[in-house]
C-alpha cells in the first residue's frame, strides 16, 4: 500500500527567513508616497495578517476611504520596487537548518509549497536572494485574500495543479511561526508545526501538533510529516 505523498506548506517570514523588516519599511513608505500619510512601523502589527488585509487596515488608518483595485494596484506596484531595492541594500537572512530540511524533504518524497500571507512576487523576492525559490513551485499567497485559512486552502489547490497530485487538507503539514499560521492550518483541516524562529515562545505554539525551536530539527520534522519512512535517511 503506497501512502499520497505529504504536502508541506511553509510560511516565509520568520519561519523561512528574516527579511529584517523590509516588507514594512517599503510597503508604509509606499503608502506615505501615494497618500502622504506616514504610519510608524512599530504601530502596526503585521504578523501572520496577509497583504490583502494590511493593505486594508492601512488604507484606513491613512484616511483612504474608498480603496478601489486602482489603488491598491498603485500600492502593490509601488511596495514591490521598494521591496528589491531594500532587498538589495540589505539581504534576507535564512533561518537555521533551512535548506538542508527542505532538501531532506524532498529527498524523502514530500512535496513542497509555500503558505504565506506575502504576496506572490514580494515572497519570491524575499526567497530569491537565498536560493530558496527553487524548492517552491507553487503556493498561496496573500494578494486576494484576507483570511489567512484560504490562503491554505488556496496552496492546496496550486499545488495539487502544478504537481497532478490531488493533495488534500489531512495529507498535508502547515509550518509556521505564529498562532495565526497553526490557526489557519488547522481550520483548513492540516496537521501543524509552529517553529519558534520568530516572535513566539514554544508555550505560545503549543496547539500545534508539532513544536520546534528551529527547522535546524530536520529528523524530529521528518519523522512527523513522513512517519517513520523518514528515519532510514539518519
Ligand atoms: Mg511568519
Amino acid at each position: 500500500m503506497t501512502l499520497a505523498p505529504p504536502l508541506v506548506l511553509f510560511d516565509v517570514d520568520l519561519t523561512l527567513l528574516t527579511a529584517k523588516g523590509a516588507g514594512a519599511r517599503s510597503l508604509l513608505a509606499a503608502l506615505a508616497d501615494l497618500t502622504g500619510v506616514r504610519i510608524a512601523v512599530e504601530t502596526v502589527k503585521f504578523e501572520g495578517a496577509t497583504d490583502y488585509a494590511i493593505h486594508g487596515w492601512l488604507c484606513e488608518e491613512a484616511g483612504v476611504l474608498d480603496l478601489t483595485e486602482e489603488f491598491r494596484a498603485r500600492l502593490v506596484e509601488n511596495y514591490l520596487g521598494r521591496l528589491v531595492a531594500e532587498v538589495a541594500a540589505r539581504p534576507p537572512v535564512a533561518m537555521p537548518g533551512v535548506a538542508g530540511t527542505l532538501e531532506r524533504l524532498l529527498a524523502a518524497g514530500a512535496t513542497l509549497g509555500l503558505a504565506t500571507g506575502n504576496l506572490e512576487r514580494g515572497a519570491r523576492i524575499k526567497l530569491d536572494p537565498l536560493g530558496l525559490n527553487r524548492f517552491f513551485s507553487a503556493g498561496g499567497f496573500g494578494d486576494r485574500h484576507a483570511d489567512r485559512t484560504d490562503v491554505v486552502l488556496a496552496a492546496i489547490e496550486a499545488c495539487s495543479a502544478r504537481h497532478g497530485v490531488p493533495f488534500a487538507p489531512s495529507g498535508t503539514v502547515v509550518v509556521g511561526d505564529t498562532p495565526r499560521d497553526i490557526d489557519a492550518g488547522r481550520r483548513a483541516g492540516a496537521r501543524t508545526v509552529g517553529v519558534a524562529t520568530g516572535n513566539h515562545t514554544r508555550a505560545a505554539l503549543a496547539g500545534a501538533d508539532l513544536v520546534l525551536t528551529d527547522l535546524a530539527e530536520a529528523t524530529r520534522l521528518a519523522e512527523f510529516i513522513l512517519g517513520p519512512r523518514a528515519t532510514s535517511k539518519g
